[in-house]
């Protein structure tokens, strides 16, 4: 797909009406996900993918991977329910990378073309956040989150089991060091472009809960401009880890917020959630 640079309505960056980007949102916003994305093109420890996407969900079965166009059929469902004058957002966040699914971008184009007041969001790895800018600011997506878990591809080995970069699948430190130069430039490149730039962060105790603030400091640099501190949910070769518990979530998010806002409400909601939250 080519930009045609009519990007219109993704150069505000108005955080207030969307739910996982300001908690003014929260309590009187609605969301739909809409789980058009199976594929992805990373594989991290913890993600068990018959489940949602860690990204942005907790561990539950999508209902079922859907179709653009029944994608769309469900938004208008939704805007004719007791949720759709609070619907705000239709966000793509799994069940794995939307950046890598074809589907997703027919689907934002679907809902740019039907609903064009909704604001579109995604969720994604980041690794093709910088290639694929042009077709979401065609699209009209004005949100992403982006996960970003280390900033040392020493640590990012042992998060991630592989990289799929450029048809090669890279383990190890190389696969690390593709993903994180990609993550920071995709969050660059869309900062810059007008995007609201949200991270996730997974904490997983013993690998990445001691470089919290080094990665707040990053990201911000680079325009991100929330940050979303996510305990681990420990399935997948983390399961055996015990996640933080609450008392140093709150903790660390004590420490961060002296540099990026935190979002401290996140259910980590499933990738075909709808509701107001
Ligand atoms: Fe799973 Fe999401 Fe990680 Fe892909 S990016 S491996 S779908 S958690
Ligand atoms: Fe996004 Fe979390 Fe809010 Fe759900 S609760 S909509 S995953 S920020």
């Amino acid at each position: 797909m080519g930009c045609t640079g009519s990007c219109g309505g993704n150069s505000t960056k108005d955080v207030s009406k969307h739910p996982c980007f300001s908690p003014h949102g929260h309590g009187k916003s609605g969301r739909i996900h809409l789980p058009v994305a199976p594929g992805c093109n990373i594989a991290c420890g913890y993600c068990v993918r018959k489940f949602d996407c860690a990204n942005e969900s907790r561990p539950g079965v999508t209902s079922r991977v859907i179709t653009p166009e029944q994608a769309l059929w469900r938004v208008e469902q939704a805007l004719a329910s007791d949720i759709g004058p609070y619907l705000q957002v239709v966000g793509i966040a799994g069940p794995g990378e939307p950046l890598a699914n074809p589907a997703t971008y027919t689907t934002l184009e679907l809902i740019q073309e039907h609903h064009p007041h909704l604001i579109r969001c995604i969720s994604s790895n980041g690794l093709l956040l910088a290639e694929r800018l042009t077709d979401l600011l065609r699209c009209g997506v004005s949100h992403v989150t982006v996960t970003l878990n280390t900033l040392d591809p020493a640590v990012g080995a042992q998060i991630y089991r592989y990289v799929r970069w450029q048809g090669r699948k890279l383990a190890d430190e190389m696969g690390a060091q593709i993903l994180l130069e990609q993550q920071l430039l995709g969050i660059e490149l869309a900062a810059q472009a007008g995007l609201t730039v949200k991270v996730n962060t997974v904490v997983i105790p013993g690998l990445n809960d001691k470089h919290l603030e080094e990665l707040a400091w990053e990201v911000r640099a680079r325009g991100a401009s929330i940050l979303n501190l996510m305990p681990l949910i420990n399935q997948g070769i983390f399961a055996d880890v015990q996640p933080p518990s609450p008392e140093e979530m709150r903790t660390y998010r004590r420490q961060a917020e002296a540099i990026l806002p935190q979002l401290s409400h996140c259910r980590q909601c499933r990738a075909d959630a709808i509701g107001i939250i």
